[in-house]
């Protein structure tokens, strides 16, 4: 097994819909083709493209949503993205997704939640911890020494929900309001996503304000387009984390390093939709060398074909990081998960463990 596969991971920045097998999409894109509710070879080649930019990224997912939105197959989703995450040793995934009310297949923004749940419970390749330590649906107890050594592999996954920037103030509530009842059933936090020159900022903050106030954790897409007004209002806003912060000048980076707000990184999603115009001049190695907070993620593994062991791979190799240091950026995004201590405390003994193992 190569090392960036063997290696223990954590993913804090992936996107359900766009983390799907480029397989399954295609498999459900034969079928409502022979249903006659698309055309099989108008979508085949958009689903097999492999370069896009920011604007076909979300014809793309449109046009997913229009293959998976329904209740058995965000269920089927759900667990194969676990799965495949799972796969390639990554211990702990905060996995986020957008609750969608569609009328015509009776689903409310509750039942598609329920059906990413019903995902979860569905895995069988490996053991999900999806709930907090003290709720009754923990799927498993804590791990123990003897127990990394020995049992099946296990996954801690936790959501977030997040909110498309094509929303209403009171979907956006409603989306909170949800997230707070599923507390129960590992969700943790809020993420704002969506087409970034769509919508305002002032339209979602009032929800994310009252999301904060009830305790979740808030996450922002934040800088993916050189919108002055808007970065300084997220980075103001002080959210537990951001993504992507592609666009910022200079005071802007000084703004972010002085608030010390880990940053999820994305480097394929970055390149490949040319929201960074090349790897050797992305913001990783100089949030890096100013020991900035910052995680390693996949943004949209199935969208951008990759995996969070080639991201690892791409980092190393494009910044010249050897495996120490790589070993440690994957050790220390324990620091930014969401969720608890105890969850927290598991993830050290198995980076401990791994670290014993691999030498
Ligand atoms: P879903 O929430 O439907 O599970 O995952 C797909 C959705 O995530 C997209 O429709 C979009 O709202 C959001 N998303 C995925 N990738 C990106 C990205 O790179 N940037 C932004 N701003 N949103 C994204």
């Amino acid at each position: 097994m190569e090392w960036w596969v063997s290696i223990p991971k954590i993913e804090l920045h992936a996107h359900l819909n766009g983390s799907i097998r480029d397989s399954t999409l295609l498999e459900l894109a034969r079928v409502l083709g022979e249903r006659g509710t698309i055309l099989f070879s108008d979508v085949e080649h958009v689903i097999r493209k492999n370069d896009r930019s920011l604007t076909e990224v979300f014809k793309l997912f449109d046009l997913i949503h229009i293959l998976t939105t329904d209740h058995s197959t965000v269920t089927r989703i759900t667990k194969e993205v676990v799965e495949d995450f799972a796969s390639e040793n990554v211990v702990y995934l905060e996995l986020r997704t957008t609750p969608k009310r569609k009328d015509s297949v009776g689903m409310s923004k509750r039942s598609y939640m329920e059906a990413v749940i019903e995902g979860l419970r569905a895995v069988s390749a490996v053991d999900v911890d999806f709930a907090p330590d003290n709720s009754q649906t923990r799927s498993f107890p804590s791990i123990d020494d003897t127990q990394i050594q020995t049992t099946r592999k296990k996954i801690y996954v936790r959501l977030l929900l997040s909110i498309d920037r094509r929303e209403s103030t009171e979907a956006a509530m409603e989306t909170i309001k949800l997230a707070l009842e599923m507390r129960h059933l590992g969700v943790v936090g809020i993420d704002l996503s969506g087409n970034p020159i769509v919508g305002e900022w002032s339209t979602f903050m009032p929800a994310l304000k009252f999301a904060r106030e009830q305790g979740l954790f808030i996450t922002l897409h934040c800088g993916e387009v050189p919108n002055r007004a808007e970065i300084n209002a997220m980075l103001d806003f002080l959210p537990q984390r951001i993504g992507h912060a592609c666009w910022l000048v200079e005071e802007e980076w000084r703004k972010l390093k002085s608030s010390k707000i880990p940053v999820e990184i994305c480097l394929t999603s970055n390149i490949t939709t040319a929201s960074v115009s090349s790897i050797d001049i992305h913001h990783f190695i100089d949030l890096y060398n100013s020991k900035h907070p910052l995680i390693l993620c996949t943004d949209d593994s199935g969208v951008f074909s990759t995996s969070l062991s080639r991201e690892y791979k791409l980092a190393s190799s494009a910044f010249g990081l050897g495996s120490t240091e790589m070993f440690q950026l994957a050790k220390t995004a324990i620091d930014f998960i969401f969720a608890d201590d105890g969850v927290k405390k598991d993830l050290i003994k198995i980076f401990e463990s791994a670290s014993e193992k691999l030498g």
